[in-house]
């Protein structure tokens, strides 16, 4: 904890200090135009990879980076309500995914250890569960390792939170209109490259 306090005073004295007109606007509110829909991953912070300032991005991490299918019931949903605040009330232009190499969660869902005494992950992880089936029977079916069958899957789970982000009426209308686009990335941290996914020919190209 020392060295989290630590870190604070660097950040007041040194980043907070230097920028003070932009906390005295970013006060006021915040506008934001991109919605980074990330992973909890410690090891994938959105600001640091995109270099960004306070106010740019509005962030939302969870366990590898799933969106669920629209679902209104009255059920804690915090990742759809961070959605729809970020979409119906910062009405943000651009909504993207972003998938990383080595995600954990991904791991656990590909092993099948995220079954194991878990209270929450299991569930959640099912999101993905075609993504899993699919990378699984395509990899091993063509005699490559488990390692092929994470990263596909890795990749996949970005696929899958787009196509989910349509459920929600109030994305596919923005869209639909031409306000919102729609974005999906992947970033490999064991070269530090990004890769954007391409809707027409619906693979991965690096940036
Ligand atoms: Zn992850």
């Amino acid at each position: 904890m020392d060295q989290m306090i630590d870190g604070f005073r660097r950040f007041r004295d040194n980043f907070f200090a230097n920028n003070r007109a932009l906390f005295d606007n970013l006060s006021q509110g915040q506008t934001p135009k991109v919605l980074l829909i990330g992973c909890s991953d410690s090891r994938v912070d959105p600001a640091i990879i995109f270099d960004a300032q306070p106010g740019e991005m509005f962030v939302l991490r969870n366990v590898a980076n799933l969106i669920p299918p629209f679902a209104p019931d009255t059920s804690h949903h915090g990742t759809s309500a961070a959605v729809e605040f970020a979409v119906r009330g910062l009405k943000v232009e651009h909504i993207i995914v972003l998938g990383h190499a080595r995600c954990g969660g991904v791991r656990a869902l590909i092993e099948g250890s995220s079954n194991d005494n878990t209270d929450f992950i299991h569930s959640w992880m099912q999101i993905a569960r075609s993504a899993r089936d699919r990378a699984l029977a395509l990899t091993l079916s063509a005699g490559q390792p488990i390692e092929a069958a994470r990263r596909m899957c890795e990749q996949e789970t970005v696929a899958i939170s787009l196509g989910n982000l349509m459920t929600f009426p109030w994305v596919r209308e923005q869209v639909e209109t031409g306000k919102l686009m729609l974005h999906g990335w992947f970033y490999d941290m064991e070269d530090g490259k990004l890769f954007r996914l391409d809707p027409v020919t619906n693979t991965f190209q690096e940036v």
